[in-house]
C-alpha cells in the first residue's frame, strides 16, 4: 500500500487538501465563541439548557464547554483540554480556549496564505511556548500567606464569577484560617485542608473544622458529643443474610447463622466499644442493621463516613482506621476532637477541634441548586488559584504579563520559517488582553496598542479604559494559570494544524478496497 495515494500524511504541495484545516479550525471557532465572550470581570453569562430543559446559568469555561454537545471531534479536543487545565490548576479555562483559538486561526493564515508548512508552524509554536513560558516565570513574583497579593489574585480570580467579591472573602478567610499547617512537603495543598460544601438551605459558612453531609445513624442517639474519642472503621461489617438465603439452607441451618451473626456482631460492636471510643465513623460500604443497633443501643455516637471523607478525618482527627479487627486491640488508634455535633436541621455533622492538622470547611449557600453549584465551583477557583500562587507566585493580571513579553518572544531567533510560527504564538499572547477589553465594550485592539507602548506590567482599567499598573491596582493572576493554560493551547494548535484530513474508519475501508482493486 503506498501511504501516499492514502492521504494521510503527504508532503506540502499544490494538491494538500486544506479541507480538514478549514473544517476543524472552524469548529474551533465555533466553541471558542461560546466562551469568549464569558472572559474577565466584565464578561456575559451563558444561559445553559440540558436536555431535561432544566436553566441553568453560567460564567464558567469548562461547564459551558462540558454542557455542549461537542461533536466534531477536534471540538471535543478543546473541552478534554479545558477540563485538564481545571482538573490541573482549577482556573484559566477561558484563558487557553481563547489562546487557543487565536493560535489556530494564526496558524491557518500562515499556511494557507503564507505557504508555510504545518511543521515549521507546529516548531515555531512549541519553541515560542517554551520561551513564553520561561520568560513569564522570570516576571513572577513569589508570595507568602500574608501578603496582600493573595487577596489579590483570589479577587481577580473571582471577579468574573456570580457573587464575586463575597466568595472572595470567605475563600481569604479559610485561607488565612489553616496558613501554614495546609503545607505538605513544603508546598500548599488546600485540597488536604479546605473544604468545599455547598447547601441550599442555609447561609455562607465557615467553619474551623471538618463538616459532613451526613446524618447520625439515628435519631436516638447524642446530638452531641464534647471530648470526643473516634473510632474510625473500615471493617467489612456487610450483611451476610442475603447470600445464606440464595444458598437455600433450612430452617435450622438459618437459625444457627442467625444466632452466630449477632454474636459476632455484639463480639464486634463491644471491641469497638471497648477501644474507649465515644464516637464511631463507619467508612464501610455495607455495614449489617444488626451492627448499627448495637451501636445505636450503646449510646456512641455514630454515624457513616464516605471514603473520600476518610484521609480528612485522619488528618484533623489523628485517627487511625481499623481494617481488621485485630487493629481495635492496637493502642493510639483513636483520634481526638474537641466536639462533634449533628445540626438536625440542615444534615450536617461539624467535627470541631481536631488534635491534628488544621482543617477548615466553606460552607456556600444559593437559593436555588443551580446558584449553589456555581458559586460551589467560583469557590474551588479561588482556592486553587490562591495555591497556584502561593506555590509558583503571580504575575500581572488582565493579559498584561502576556502582552509585555511579546517583543521579548519575537527577539528568540529561530532557524529559517520556523521564526514564521512564533507569530502564532505572540498572536495568542495578545489575544487575552484584547479579549477581556472587548468584552468590557471597547475596541480591543485600540487598547491593547494603548497598553503596548505602556510600562511593563501595565494593562488598561477596565471601567476607565486608562492605561494602569495592573500591580497597583491589585489585578493579579497566578503564574501556573498562566504557564498551564499557554502550553495547553499550544498543544491543541499543533494537533489541529498538523492535521490534513479528517478520515472516518468508512473513508479508510474504501480506501483499502480501492487500493486492493488496484
Ligand atoms: P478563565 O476561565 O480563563 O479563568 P475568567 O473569566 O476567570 O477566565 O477571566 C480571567 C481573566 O480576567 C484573567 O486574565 C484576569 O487577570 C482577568 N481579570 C480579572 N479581573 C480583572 C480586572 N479588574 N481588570 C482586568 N482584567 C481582569
Ligand atoms: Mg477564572
Amino acid at each position: 500500500m503506498s501511504s501516499s495515494n492514502f492521504g494521510v500524511w503527504r508532503p506540502i504541495a499544490e494538491n494538500v487538501e486544506y479541507n480538514a484545516l478549514e473544517s476543524n479550525s472552524n469548529a474551533v471557532m465555533a466553541v471558542a465563541d461560546t466562551v469568549r465572550t464569558t472572559l474577565g470581570p466584565k464578561g456575559l453569562d451563558k444561559l445553559l439548557i440540558d436536555q431535561a430543559m432544566n436553566r441553568h446559568v453560567s460564567n464558567d469555561g469548562v461547564t459551558i464547554l462540558l454542557s455542549l454537545k461537542a461533536i466534531h471531534p477536534v471540538a471535543r479536543m478543546i473541552v478534554e483540554i479545558a477540563e485538564r487545565q481545571e482538573q490541573l490548576v482549577g482556573d484559566g479555562t477561558t484563558t487557553a480556549v481563547v489562546m487557543s483559538a487565536e493560535m489556530i486561526k494564526e496558524g491557518k493564515r500562515l499556511i494557507r496564505e503564507l505557504g508555510v508548512h504545518p511543521t515549521k508552524v507546529v516548531e515555531g509554536i512549541e519553541n515560542g511556548v517554551r520561551h513564553a513560558c520561561h520568560l513569564l516565570e522570570g516576571e513572577a513574583k513569589l508570595i507568602s500567606i500574608n501578603d496582600v497579593e493573595l487577596e489579590q489574585v483570589v479577587r481577580t480570580s473571582l471577579a468574573s464569577k456570580l457573587d464575586g467579591a463575597r466568595l472572595a472573602e470567605l475563600v481569604i478567610t479559610a485561607l488565612r484560617m489553616v496558613g501554614e499547617n495546609a503545607k505538605y512537603n513544603g508546598e500548599y495543598d488546600f485540597n488536604k485542608s479546605i473544604m468545599v460544601i455547598r447547601k441550599t438551605s442555609m447561609e455562607d459558612q465557615i467553619v474551623n473544622g471538618i463538616v459532613l453531609e451526613r446524618k447520625r445513624l439515628d435519631p436516638e442517639l447524642p446530638l452531641e458529643v464534647n471530648g470526643a474519642r473516634i473510632l474510625l472503621t473500615k471493617l467489612d461489617l456487610k450483611p451476610v443474610k442475603e447470600a445464606w438465603i440464595k444458598e437455600n439452607k433450612n430452617y435450622q441451618e438459618i437459625l444457627l447463622m442467625e444466632n452466630d451473626r449477632m454474636s459476632k456482631s455484639r463480639e464486634i460492636v463491644d471491641s469497638m466499644v471497648k477501644t474507649g471510643a465515644n464516637v464511631v465513623l463507619i467508612a464501610s460500604p455495607e455495614v449489617d442493621q444488626a451492627v448499627e443497633d448495637m451501636l445505636v443501643a450503646r449510646g456512641v455516637f455514630a454515624a457513616r463516613v464516605a471514603t473520600e471523607e476518610i484521609d480528612h478525618l485522619i488528618r484533623y482527627t489523628g485517627a487511625k482506621p481499623v481494617r481488621v479487627s485485630e487493629d481495635l486491640k492496637k493502642p493510639d488508634i483513636l483520634g481526638k476532637a474537641d466536639r462533634i455535633r449533628e445540626d438536625e436541621d440542615n444534615g450536617l455533622i461539624y467535627l470541631e477541634g481536631g488534635i491534628g492538622r488544621n482543617m477548615v470547611t466553606i460552607i456556600v449557600s444559593g437559593t436555588t441548586k443551580e446558584t449553589s453549584l456555581e458559586r460551589w465551583r467560583a469557590t474551588i477557583d479561588g482556592v486553587n488559584a490562591a495555591e497556584a500562587a502561593l506555590n509558583k507566585g503571580v504575575v500581572p493580571g488582565g493579559g498584561a504579563a502576556e502582552l509585555h513579553i511579546i517583543d521579548k518572544v519575537k527577539g528568540l531567533k529561530l532557524k529559517g520559517l520556523e521564526q514564521v510560527g512564533l507569530e502564532v504564538v505572540t498572536s495568542a499572547l495578545e489575544s487575552i488582553m484584547r479579549q477581556i477589553l472587548t468584552n468590557a465594550g471597547f475596541n480591543g485592539l485600540e487598547k491593547v496598542m494603548m497598553a503596548k507602548v505602556s510600562p511593563s506590567g501595565y494593562g488598561i482599567d477596565i471601567n476607565s479604559g486608562d492605561p494602569v499598573d495592573m500591580w497597583k491596582m491589585g489585578v493579579v493572576d497566578p503564574l501556573l494559570v498562566k504557564t498551564m493554560a499557554l502550553n495547553a493551547a499550544g498543544e491543541i494548535a499543533k494537533s489541529v494544524l498538523r492535521i490534513d484530513r479528517n478520515l472516518a474508519a468508512e473513508d479508510l475501508s474504501q480506501q483499502a478496497l480501492s487500493e486492493t482493486k488496484r
